[in-house]
């Protein structure tokens, strides 16, 4: 296999911003394995590490450690993971073991609304709606021997939940493939397998997640739900999870121009010289400014086209239209003033000739009247007469 992600261990130095990146590292491999929401809700670094920090996500102790570790945790680490479940959600890992065969692990998330990770951990307990391979172990006859928490949360607030729900899922998927407990029967690409910084082959455990979970709309397993009440649930979910990042779009760009504002306000001189200074940085690293900037005109247009043809093409028209106005009214102006000139030249006489007592409006007249025979003969009529 490729050699591990030790470029993602190492720039980091703290657990936050190891997991930000890891789960950066993720959603951009995850490309056509993941539903759309996660693009929309994580939509950059800084946006996955407000979102922890506001739910107040609390990661394992050691667990630093062992994810810049060069070989792979032991099990005995994920036997050791906390085991507190009162009113939070979690990442948790669940071992199963059975003797003389190797362990199995399983990584999931536990976010349901009122009771938080409680309800999952009850249904292994109580053998309800346990994910395929587990199910499978138990009837192959191994036991868990453990249920564990690699990270959590406070349950949020109401207006919270879908968007830390997405959060949390994420994170379940981060953990999934870190660790690689993912049922190896199925393939994955090179950058997905680079997520886990270890030989796979090294690992103490065989995986038992049957898919990704970025792969599905974050949900709770709600049983006996109707399809109607489902797919009322799921569009809450979308909705209000787009109007918390809109809500933080806002907040950023606020945030942004206020700070601006201050820096202008404080010394206006060097703010306009930063300005200057940060796009020659950013011009100079591009080999020719034209062409980028026919690149990103380009590459606007072909998103606006791929995005509404229709829209497109009437926007194109709408264009030409506009254009092609302003060259009739640039036209029109042009002849008006046109116009108001060769009246002013007349009343004045400006292009007169005297010898035929004629006055012309533009010079051009004028100009073509001294050439012409009845001028020259006026002209030299008068001269025999002087
Ligand atoms: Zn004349």
């Amino acid at each position: 296999m490729d050699a591990p992600a030790a470029t993602t261990a190492t720039t980091a130095t703290t657990l936050a911003q190891l997991i930000v990146l890891l789960l950066w590292n993720l959603l951009a491999a995850s490309t056509g394995m993941k539903h759309a929401i996660y693009s929309q809700v994580l939509f950059c670094e800084a946006v996955i590490e407000a979102l922890l920090s506001s739910a107040g996500v609390v990661f394992a102790p050691g667990l630093f450690a062992v994810l810049t570790a060069a070989s792979p945790p032991a099990l005995a680490y994920f036997k050791s993971l906390p085991k507190h479940t009162y009113k939070i959600w979690g990442v948790y890992i669940i071992i199963m073991e059975k003797a003389g065969c190797k362990s199995r692990g399983y990584c999931g998330s536990g976010t349901a609304w009122l009771r938080g990770l409680i309800t999952r951990w009850e249904d292994y307990d109580n053998g309800d709606m346990l994910p395929v391979y587990v199910q499978k172990s138990l009837d192959e006859g191994y036991s868990i021997t453990s249920k564990g928490l690699l990270c959590w949360a406070p349950i949020p607030s109401a207006v919270m939940v879908p968007v830390i729900r997405v959060l949390f899922v994420a994170l379940e998927a981060v953990f999934t493939f870190v660790f690689w407990m993912v049922n190896t029967k199925k393939t994955y690409s090179a950058a997905i397998w680079r997520i886990c910084p270890w030989s796979q082959d090294t690992l103490e455990w065989d995986g038992l997640c049957s898919h990704s979970s970025l792969v599905e709309l974050p949900r709770q397993n709600i049983p006996g739900l109707t399809p109607a009440a489902k797919q009322s649930i799921d569009k809450e979910t979308v909705t209000r999870s787009l109007e918390w990042v809109t809500a933080y779009r806002v907040r950023q760009n606020r945030y942004k121009r206020e700070s601006r504002a201050r820096a202008k306000a404080a010394d206006p001189i060097a703010y306009a010289q930063a300005a200057i200074d940060q796009q020659a940085r950013f011009f100079s690293t591009i080999e020719d400014p034209r062409a980028y900037q026919n690149a990103v005109v380009s590459k606007s247009r072909a998103k606006s086209k791929a995005k509404d043809p229709h829209a497109y093409a009437q926007k194109a028209r709408d264009t030409q239209k506009g254009f092609r106005a302003k060259q009739e009214d640039a036209t029109g102006y042009g002849r008006a003033i046109s116009q108001r000139c060769a009246a002013k030249a007349k009343a004045e006489g400006t292009y007169r000739c005297i010898a035929c007592n004629l006055t012309f409006s533009r010079k051009p007249g004028l100009t073509r009247h001294n050439g012409r025979a009845t001028h020259i003969a006026q002209v030299s009529k008068l001269a025999r007469q002087a």
